[in-house]
């Protein structure tokens, strides 16, 4: 349900659309409505067919888009909004032209436009319908009766003043919720890595701990950092902890938990409802990975040291934090590369623990 609420405008064009379906339909089966507009009937079932083929395409985007976050279906949206105003004016021209009762459904389509390309739809949308205003005049509206005109001035002038201001309202509207949306990311995502930041990490410690989960926190610290960056510069340092946080962001997230930079070259993850294998899985993919990624032409390799203790009940945020601070640190005393769980078991990294057994047994056979 969440996920829907991200789309309450597209869901309302959508409604719009069946609504105007609607209108089709009564249009098509009424008789005085159809004497009343001069409907030609083939016309109508034309703009029915075709509109109802649009919005089941429009509507399956749209499932597409929420669901699947498709970019396919959010373009095929988009594109929506020109169809928007070719059913809009084909919709006029049946039902009468400029005269046409409908003329103000025109003022959604550059809503629409807005909604997705601010205020330059709401301008461009503006003109077009104007443009079309202008077409059907010439086009049905010869010889032109002292009301048409009417009408026609009528409508220009409240397309031109209701379209743009609502469009320019709606791009405003927009603007500063895409403007809110950034900042509010901005205060929980780490510039550098693009992981969650402390203060993020600090308020889920709160929560699980008020809210009495299951979870495991797992400190994690990169081996001799300082050495990297006296050796290939602050740059390099820079550039090795962004791939770093790409590839624990990946690994976490497999086993449905969150990665955050605590500060510096240490960064922390939370599992809620896992257990020590789960947890296991994890660091030998992170280690994996690291041994797989090439720094720097392959001539610089990064390991990490990690804590890992489970939650007790009624611990306090920071005896928890403290517990697997130490169990770190007992990893970094033991060798550094190495896991420290709760339980006192020790998961060494097996990707460089296989390079070392081979090292030496070349020795043994040499
Ligand atoms: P250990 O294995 O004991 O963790 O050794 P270490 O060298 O990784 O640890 P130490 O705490 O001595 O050094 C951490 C270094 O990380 C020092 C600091 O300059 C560097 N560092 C911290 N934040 C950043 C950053 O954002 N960018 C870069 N390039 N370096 C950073
Ligand atoms: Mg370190
Ligand atoms: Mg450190």
């Amino acid at each position: 349900m969440n996920k829907l609420k991200g789309y309450k405008m597209e869901w309302a064009f959508s409604f719009v659309r069946w609504f105007l379906l609607g209108i089709c339909v009564v249009l098509f089966c009424i008789e005085p409505v159809q004497a009343f507009f001069h409907l030609e009937r083939d016309s109508v079932s034309a703009l029915f067919i075709i509109s109802l083929c649009y919005i089941l395409i429009t509507q399956y985007s749209l499932w597409k888009m929420i669901t699947e976050g498709s970019h396919t279906a959010k373009q095929i949206l988009q594109i929506g909004v020109c169809f928007d105003f070719l059913v809009a004016m084909w919709l006029l021209i049946v039902t009468g032209g400029v005269n046409s009762p409908l003329a103000p459904m025109t003022y959604l389509v550059i809503m629409h436009a807005a909604f997705y390309w601010n205020i330059k739809g709401a301008i461009i949308s503006t003109g077009s319908v104007i443009a079309g205003f202008i077409i059907i005049f010439l086009l049905k509206g010869q010889p032109a009766s002292e009301s048409m005109l009417f009408y026609f001035f009528l409508h220009i002038g409240l397309t031109a003043i209701v379209g743009l201001f609502g469009g320019l309202i709606v791009a405003r509207e927009r603007k500063h919720f895409y403007e809110k949306a950034t900042a509010r990311k901005q205060v929980r995502i780490d510039y550098l890595t693009g992981l969650y930041n402390r203060r993020c990490f600090h308020e889920s410690l709160r929560r699980i701990v008020r809210e009495t989960k299951s979870c495991i926190l797992v400190m994690a610290d990169v081996d001799h950092f300082k050495l990297i960056n006296d050796q290939y510069g602050h740059v390099m340092g820079d550039l090795v902890l962004k791939e770093i946080g790409k590839i624990l962001a990946e690994c976490v997230r497999k086993e449905k938990g969150r990665a955050f930079r605590y500060g510096g070259e240490e960064f922390a993850f939370l599992f809620p409802n896992a257990n020590h294998p789960c947890i296991k899985r994890v660091i030998e993919k992170i280690y994996k990975e690291l041994a797989g990624q090439t720094f720097r032409d392959n001539t610089l390799k990064v390991t990490m040291s990690f804590g890992v203790a489970r939650w007790q009940t009624g611990e306090r945020e920071h005896e928890w934090l403290e517990r697997a601070d130490s169990l770190l640190y007992k990893a970094k005393n033991q060798g550094r590369n190495r896991a420290v769980f709760d339980d006192q078991s020790i998961f060494v990294n097996p990707v460089t623990k296989r390079i070392e057994n081979y090292n030496i047994q070349t020795k043994i056979t040499i």
